[in-house]
């Protein structure tokens, strides 16, 4: 029976979290020190589970992290959940910090859709937000790269900070045209620090730097939806689609289709919820395919009906549960 959860919502999407470890210290996640000792799913025990998942009815897998690109072992990962049968699409989510040597690679191997987090075309703001490892010149040649390896889709997630990127969503926009991708703006959720800024006022600020909006059907695979924009300002004319994810003030619960698993091998079922199941004990201790699906089949079905990010209880760091 194909995986839903107790609202009869259908779960096709995994987001799965290669390692906790991350070469940037973005301030609203909360990566793992290079001190902290880490114990991630081998490759054997991902090629098991992503065929658990797909028997569970699982199409897209979504790898994550932590930074996934500093898995050494990164190409054989994607290679061993293609070879599940029933998954038919790999995406992957990455600072683009080493995209450059590995867009090529990795489509090669069998990714289709990149995501790269870019909040700001200001090397220093970059450095101050993320970190001395930050370097804007290699996220932008890994755009590039990404571009040029004929990945389906390129997308750049930039979440938007009071005070700290609101001023050049339009310039972003607008680059994200220029390099073949659609940015996405997403509302900051309280995992660590910084302002959020409500996808409403997002929209008008981007009306005022520029960019003339106009509503799209066309959806994302996630909570994204799109709109069509259109720039007259620095540069000539640029028009492309631009996405939007309200997770706080827009809540998509309703259509939610995701699961995630951990870099530590735990599932939970919510981001902002307490749902979860201990799968890597289980696949080192020798369980059969049957319970650890079973295990998975009971977490999701106690997720609740929505997120409470604004609840106030104590939010998992975003950096352990894999963005
Ligand atoms: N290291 C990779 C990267 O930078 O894209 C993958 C992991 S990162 C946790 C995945 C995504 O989560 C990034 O796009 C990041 O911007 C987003 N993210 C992290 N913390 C967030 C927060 N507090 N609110 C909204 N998005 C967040």
């Amino acid at each position: 029976m194909p995986l839903t959860d107790a609202q009869g919502r259908s779960i096709t999407y995994l987001r799965l979290s290669l390692t906790d470890r991350c070469n940037f210290r973005c301030s609203y996640c909360s990566p793992l020190s290079a001190e902290q000792r880490e114990d991630p799913l081998s490759v054997e025990e991902v090629a098991r589970l992503s065929r658990i998942f797909a028997g569970l009815g699982v199409r897209r897998v979504r790898l994550t992290g932590g930074e996934p690109t500093l898995r050494r072992d990164l190409l054989e990962i994607v290679a061993a959940v293609g070879a599940a049968p029933g998954i038919e699409e790999i995406a992957l989510t990455t600072n683009g910090q080493a995209l450059a040597a590995l867009a090529a690679p990795l489509h090669r191997a069998g990714v289709t859709r990149v995501n790269v987090s870019l909040d700001t075309l200001d090397p220093g703001k970059l450095e101050r937000l993320s970190g001395r490892a930050a370097s804007l010149t290699r996220i932008l040649d890994g755009i590039r790269a990404a571009h040029a390896a004929g990945f389906s889709s390129v997308k750049l997630n930039a979440v938007v900070m009071r005070g700290f990127n609101d001023g050049e969503l339009g310039d972003l926009a607008r680059f994200g045209w220029s390099a073949g991708a659609i940015v996405r703006f997403i509302e900051l959720m309280p995992f660590g620090e910084g302002v959020p800024v409500p996808i409403a006022e997002v929209k008008a600020l981007l009306e005022a730097q520029g960019i003339r909006l106009e509503p799209d059907d066309s959806r994302g695979w996630g909570p994204a939806y799109h709109m069509r924009g259109e720039s007259s300002g620095p540069g000539g004319p640029q028009r492309g689609l631009l996405g939007f994810i309200g997770a706080m003030t827009e809540n998509f619960c309703d259509g939610c289709n995701r699961v995630r698993v951990a870099a530590d091998g735990t599932l939970r079922a919510c981001l902002g919820g307490r749902e979860k199941a201990a799968l890597k004990p289980m696949l080192r201790a020798g369980a059969s395919d049957e319970a650890i699906a079973e295990a998975i089949r009971a977490a999701l079905f106690a997720k609740g009906e929505k997120h409470d990010m604004a609840g106030g209880h104590p939010l998992l760091p975003m950096i352990g549960t894999g963005g």
